[in-house]
């Protein structure tokens, strides 16, 4: 069993205490704030009740919420990190065709580099016939 934090109840008001009115009889209580939410026995007309948030942590709330960012800016944030994701998908589309191109042209440089191989070796042996010729005239 969990313990419980000892509950004063009393007409003397302390520093931090919480203070609220019983809502069986209204008589005004103060307890530690350690009491918060606690189910206690009003002292006066031996009421089950329940020790209240403090008003101004329901202020303080209320303050956090008008803070906190409004759901515009979530879906401002989104949207931002969504076109992100949009440029970045560009990007990679752009940098896939260039990919694409580079491959194309080494492909054609190939073809190209065979023809030249296949030209050489035309050349290669119309020089080699040149020169038996050449040999067979001496
Ligand atoms: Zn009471």
């Amino acid at each position: 069993m969990a313990e419980e934090p000892s509950v004063e109840l009393s007409g003397e008001f302390q520093e931090g205490d919480i203070i609220f009115d019983c809502p069986e009889c209204g008589k005004s209580l103060a307890i530690d704030p350690r009491g918060i939410g606690l189910m206690i026995t009003c002292p006066d007309c031996e009421s089950r009740i329940q020790v209240p948030f403090p008003e101004e942590d329901e202020a303080a709330l209320a303050e956090a919420i008008e803070q906190a960012p409004s759901s515009m800016d979530y879906a401002e944030a989104l949207a931002a990190s969504q076109q992100k994701v949009r440029d970045q998908m560009l990007a990679l589309e752009a940098v896939s065709k260039r990919r694409d191109y580079l491959e194309k042209l080494r492909v054609e440089n190939l073809e190209c580099l065979k023809t030249i191989k296949q030209e050489m070796v035309v050349i290669q042996s119309a020089l080699d016939r040149v020169s038996t010729a050449i040999q067979d005239n001496q």
